[in-house]
């Protein structure tokens, strides 16, 4: 009988759970938990109060490039095609993200047509010269420098608590620039939420026999790893190892909520680009589900700090110091010939929903090929190079 721990109830654990479990008759798979719940930050459960379905780690849209990934996981539950609007508040005015024609001529008080708009953004951002190095470089280059202090600069130094130019260019590069009317947050063309949240979809990935899960269960590598064929660790990276080599830096988010009457701000995510405003978005969550009707609702206020030791962590820095610690983390764990390690927090990566899932699917695949043959079991499911 093979025996496998998967630490962490995640999408990355339960996907590979569930494969795991599809694809090795004989095994046992023990699944441990640390939080309460499963699901990890894409925990949705319906606010007591209003019945709004609530994301409570923050909003959670998923969206696509890849059919096979919209299909893997619309079997298990009903993804309901969603539109993803986000509108962002600048100097006390209304806009809408990412840039689009709407937001320039507004912006600029011009009725620019798609080709002149785009020259007139070429034009400002002749002002910044050379090849972009970082985020403020990258923004600079795109959008030009009026744009960049409106609606990313006070966002982005109060999101990563940090100067944007030391934030890598791809951060900026996750928000499309667009030369027409479309409004729609994101550029990939299949977009959805779930009807009854991702719990389920999670849940009925934990679901075979041979899978058992364990809440509120914490890992220790000195004592748990001899009992298991093989682990696959998806928590953080450097908590794996005890945080010998330094920590990873990762911000936090922390939330605020309220109640109102009726429809409070009319739409799911105003962003709040101002620096003097403290907060970054307030998400109102019943419009994250457009085909239920909610007389009252609940809104979540959403801050970012750094994290410090209880707070759950969010979002990789990626800061130069954090990719050399990254380096000697990756190092020891290659050492290792019983462990893998995936998942937005065992690989240190800003990964969205869709990318986790199919990384894990493929991660599932290799070591299969890997564990079949009696070859070494792969250790990462990335080679990024650091
Ligand atoms: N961003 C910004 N202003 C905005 C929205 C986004 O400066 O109004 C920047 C910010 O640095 C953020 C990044 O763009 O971290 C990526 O935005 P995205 O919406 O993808 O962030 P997420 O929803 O993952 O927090």
């Amino acid at each position: 009988m093979n025996r496998f721990l998967i630490v962490g109830a995640g999408f990355s654990g339960a996907v590979l759970a569930y494969r795991l479990s599809q694809l090795i008759a004989d095994c046992k798979i023990d699944v441990w938990e640390e939080k309460s719940h499963i699901a990890g930050n894409c925990y949705t459960e319906r606010d007591e109060n209003t019945q709004v379905m609530v994301h409570r780690y923050g909003p959670h849209i998923f969206n696509t490039d890849k059919k096979e990934i919209w299909d893997f996981v619309d079997q298990f539950i009903k993804l309901q095609p969603y539109t993803h609007k986000v509108k962002a508040i600048s100097n006390r005015k209304v806009y809408s993200l990412p840039v689009n024609l709407k937001t320039i001529n507004q912006f600029f008080n011009k009725t620019f047509s798609p080709a002149e708009a785009k020259k007139f953004l070429e034009q400002q951002g002749l002002r910044f010269n050379g090849k972009p190095r970082n985020f403020e470089e990258q923004a600079l280059r795109l959008i030009g420098p009026d744009l960049y202090k409106a609606f990313f600069y006070g966002y982005t130094k109060k999101q990563w608590g940090c100067e944007p130019k030391e934030l890598p260019a791809a951060i900026f590069k996750r928000l499309p620039v667009r030369f027409n009317y479309d409004d729609s947050y994101y550029d990939n063309p299949f977009v959805g939420i779930p009807e009854e949240g991702y719990t389920p979809f999670v849940k009925k990935l934990l679901g075979d026999k041979k899978i058992t899960v364990e809440l509120n269960r914490k890992f220790s590598s000195s004592s748990d790893l001899p009992l298991y064929n093989h682990i696959f660790f998806t928590g953080p990276i450097d908590s794996f190892f005890d945080y010998k080599f330094g920590k990873l830096g990762y911000r936090t988010v922390y939330f605020e909520s309220f109640y109102a009457d009726g429809d409070y701000q009319g739409t799911p995510v105003i962003n709040y680009c101002d620096e003097s405003v403290p907060y970054t978005r307030i998400t109102e969550h019943k419009h994250f589900a457009p085909w239920e009707t909610h007389d009252n609702t609940i809104c979540f206020k959403e801050f970012s700090k750094e994290t410090s030791k209880n707070d759950i962590p969010y979002y990789p820095k990626r800061l130069a110091a954090d990719k050399e610690l990254l380096r000697q983390y990756r190092t020891e764990s290659e050492k290792l010939s019983n462990v893998s390690f995936l998942g937005r927090l065992a690989t240190y990566r800003y990964m969205d929903m869709h990318h986790v899932i199919g990384e894990a699917l493929n991660f599932s695949e290799k070591f299969m090929a890997a564990f079949r043959n009696g070859t070494k079991r792969p250790v990462f499911p990335n080679t990024e190079s650091l």
